[in-house]
């Protein structure tokens, strides 16, 4: 077989997946176009059960992004100026815009070098810190399930409880990962959801949702994403935004939905595919105790920088993409550079986030790949190292 006769490898594929419910997307896109309910229509409710349903916890509320649910979560804390955030340095921005968005100052902290996820110590060091400095109140932890993998969440909430602070999980890349048998969602006081299209429940737009077992949570979510609306529609409680989910892509979630218990199992499937070929060429990523790993993103760890160029256009050259979540730790990004230095005057350095940067790549990762191209994925890289 030659190389044009192989199946396309993507990094990502919403296409497969869609030709097996396109009929009910369409069939469902068109009842909201003929009922007119676009926005907090029935779909965005029959969602919420199901995603709730989904997480085993007690409440999901649609909201407009993952983005504006982890802002939705921190506005209904009332956290803000003078507010210390504690968050890891090693994830997407959106995890550090928010806090600065709302006033507040994010906390970089340093992650595990097998996990990727926020180190403990290290988060125990810089709260510390901060009373110590004395100039910001240590409100919140977000911890983030990187790649799809649970972040401690036992150990981050008994941090949370002792020091009196929010626990929010940053679950974006995670939705459907579990830690000792309970689903995100039912960890830390609230859960924010992405449905990016390439997150592991993904809408043809933008969309999130934000779970929590809090009722009262819950409750002030629906109102901050609808202008902090009271109980009648011009009632107006308190500042809030638009932060809606709309009913066109709740009615598309819907149909997604019932797909991914089968889509999770297949990305495991997959990660043990690339395991078994990579181990042993590169660090792939460890099995963790009690934990399902949503596989949001499979990343390895390449030696060195100067490696990682290499076996990239090794695989281009193959016809295998790849992608580096993340070259730059958030620290280093001009956007955070003053709020860095102002978190923490005397910041300890973050030697593992700025050596990930380096070393870190993401091949292909979707439920739709087959053990042919996972093989393929494998040959590729190991032929560039
Ligand atoms: C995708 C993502 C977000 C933001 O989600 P949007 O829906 O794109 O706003 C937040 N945090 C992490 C870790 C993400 O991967």
């Amino acid at each position: 077989m030659t190389e044009a006769n192989q199946s396309p490898i993507n990094l990502f594929d919403m296409k497969a997946q869609q030709a097996l419910i396109r009929p009910e997307i369409d069939r469902r896109i068109a009842a909201i176009l003929d009922s007119g309910a676009f926005i907090n229509g029935p779909d965005v409710r029959e969602l919420e059960e199901k995603l709730a349903e989904f997480a085993g916890c007690g409440h999901a509320v649609g909201v407009s992004s993952g983005t504006d649910a982890l802002q939705i979560a921190m506005m209904a804390e009332g956290i803000g100026r003078g507010d210390a955030v504690f968050l890891p340095a090693f994830t997407y921005t959106a995890t550090a815009e928010v806090p600065l968005v709302l006033g507040a100052t994010p906390v970089f902290v340093d992650v595990e070098p097998d996990s990727f996820n926020i180190d403990l110590e290290d988060l125990k060091r810089r709260i510390a810190l901060v009373k110590e400095e004395g100039r910001l109140r240590p409100r919140a932890v977000v911890g983030v399930d990187l790649f799809g993998r649970p972040a401690d969440w036992p150990a981050i909430q008994e941090i949370c409880r002792a020091e009196g602070m929010f626990a929010l999980d940053d679950a974006a890349q995670a939705f459907g990962a579990a830690l000792d048998g309970k689903r995100l969602g039912q960890w830390g006081d609230a859960a924010a959801l992405s449905f990016y299209p390439t997150k592991t429940l993904g809408c043809y737009g933008d969309g999130g949702a934000i779970l929590t077992n809090d009722a009262g949570r819950a409750e002030l979510y629906r109102s901050l994403r609808t202008h902090g609306e009271g109980k009648t529609r011009y009632a107006v409680e308190r500042t809030g935004m638009n932060g809606r989910l709309d009913s066109l892509q709740a009615a598309i979630l819907l149909c997604k939905l019932p797909l991914l218990e089968d889509e999770l199992k297949s990305r495991a499937r997959i990660a043990g595919w690339y395991a078994a070929r990579l181990s042993g060429h590169v660090v792939v990523p460890g099995e963790q105790a009690g934990a399902t790993s949503a596989w949001g993103l499979y990343s390895v760890l390449l030696p060195d920088a100067s490696t990682r160029e290499r076996v990239q256009a090794t695989m281009r050259d193959r016809g295998v993409p790849s992608a580096i979540y993340y070259p730059k730790p958030l620290h280093h990004q001009p956007a955070y550079a003053a709020a860095h230095a102002e978190g923490l005057r005397a910041a300890p350095p973050l030697p593992v986030s700025e050596a990930l940067c380096d070393r870190i790549l993401a091949l292909p990762m979707h439920p739709y790949l087959d053990k042919a191209q996972a093989a393929r994925v494998a040959e590729a890289l190991t032929a560039g190292l």
